[in-house]
This record gives C-alpha cells, structure tokens and sequence, in this order.
C-alpha cells in the first residue's frame, strides 16, 4: 500500500516551535548570530574560487544595536545576504535550511564552519519580539528586499533600499509582562554576557552599538 505523506498545520507548528523548542528565551540571540556567521562564511567559500571576489577580512562582521527608546534590537552582517526568492524559500519555509543546501553543495571544500542545519533557529527571533523585520540584498544584486512578520499569522516581502550587500534584522522587543521581562535584551551588559556565553567562537568580530536615548 502506498505510503501517505504527513500533513502540517503550519501556523500550530510554528507557534509550538517559538513556544517550547527552547528552554531559554536567550538563545535568540545565537541563532541570529550564527546565521549571520554563516552568511559571511558562504562569501568566504565563493571568494575561494571565484576570482572576481576578494574576501578582506575587516570588510565582515556581525553588528548588534539595541535601541531603548525604540524598543528595538538589530543584528546586521555584512554577509551574502538573500534574494526575495531566498527570503521566500528560507524564511518562509519552516525547518528549510540554505545553509545545510550550501554545505552540501560545497562539500568539496572541507574545513568550513557553517553551523546552520535544521532550518528552524531564525523563528526563535519570535520569543522575544512582536515583529521581525528582515531587510537584505544578495550578493551580485543591487535590489533588497524586506521580509516582515508578526509570527505565526505569515509574513510580507516588498522591495526596500539597502546600500550594501549583506542583511539587518530588526527585533521589535516585547514589552515586559507581570510573567516575562523583555527589556533585559535591550541592556548591553546582558547581551554582552549572552555573546560571551553562545558565540565566543564565531570567527568575525561581533560589534555593538548601544543607544539609550
Ligand atoms: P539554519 O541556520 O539551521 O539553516 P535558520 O532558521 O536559522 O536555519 O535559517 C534559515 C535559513 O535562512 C538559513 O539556512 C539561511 O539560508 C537563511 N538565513 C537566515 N539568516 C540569514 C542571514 N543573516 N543572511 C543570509 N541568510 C540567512
Ligand atoms: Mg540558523
């Protein structure tokens, strides 16, 4: 007899994943991170056997600004960045990983460090802000695009101005509740210790920015 496919309600799926993959609230901030490593990772593969490309080591790296006032969190990479048809197909798709596809296609190229497999790390975004907004233009493009959404309920894409290649992520914080403290990550001690504690080994210098007007 043939085998039936599963079925998926996606938007139950993605609300059980925000809400209880992770033990810690905290992580968010690895996931993103690591993705932006991975983003400056696949340059560096390209630049290996693409002769038009020049990896310079201080042109990449992973910037955090939390701003108080606004109540927002942003993690910009000067990575690869994505096409729209990347924001649709990766950030659209749930437990769809670029990066595992990359690797696979470049396994030829041993030693890389991409961490990214399973596809899921970006929606853990989600446990700390209302809205993600993903603004990026991939690499040989001079179009961005901006992906935006409230979590389970789906997510927008429209064109958007981006002067340099790479991608920004923009957290829109949660505002504290009698249960759960939010304003934490907008406090640069705490996401100072969060870095140190996830992502001491991320290979790109990681910068931070800290508005508190
Ligand atoms: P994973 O990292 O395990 O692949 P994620 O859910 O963290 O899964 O991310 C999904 C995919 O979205 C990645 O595989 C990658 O293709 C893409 N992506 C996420 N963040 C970025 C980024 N900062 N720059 C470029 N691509 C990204
Ligand atoms: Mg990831």
């Amino acid at each position: 007899m043939a085998k039936k496919q599963f079925k998926a309600e996606s938007k139950r799926l993605l609300e059980m994943m925000i809400n209880s993959i992770y033990t810690q609230r905290e992580i968010f901030l690895r996931e993103l991170i690591s993705n932006a490593s991975d983003a400056i990772d696949k340059i560096y593969y390209k630049a290996l056997t693409d002769d038009n490309l020049t990896f310079n080591k201080e042109d990449y790296y992973v910037k955090i600004i939390a701003d108080k006032a606004n109540r927002t969190l942003t993690i910009t990479d000067t990575g690869i960045g994505m096409t729209k048809e990347d924001l649709e197909n990766n950030l659209g798709v749930i437990a769809k990983s670029g990066s595992l596809a990359f690797k696979s296609e470049n396994e030829a190229k041993d030693g890389h460090n991409i961490i990214g497999q399973f596809g899921v790390g970006f929606y853990s975004a989600f446990m700390v802000a209302d809205v993600v907004t993903v603004t990026s233009r991939a690499l040989g493009s001079d179009e961005a695009f901006k992906w935006e959404s409230e979590g389970a309920d789906g997510y927008t894409i429209m064109p958007a101005d981006k002067d340099s290649v790479g991608t920004e992520i923009v957290l829109k914080i949660k505002e504290n509740t009698e249960d759960d403290q939010y304003d934490e990550y907008l406090e640069e001690y705490r996401l100072r210790a969060i870095i140190k504690k996830y992502s001491d080994f991320i290979r790109y210098p990681i910068k931070m920015d800290v508005k508190t007007q």
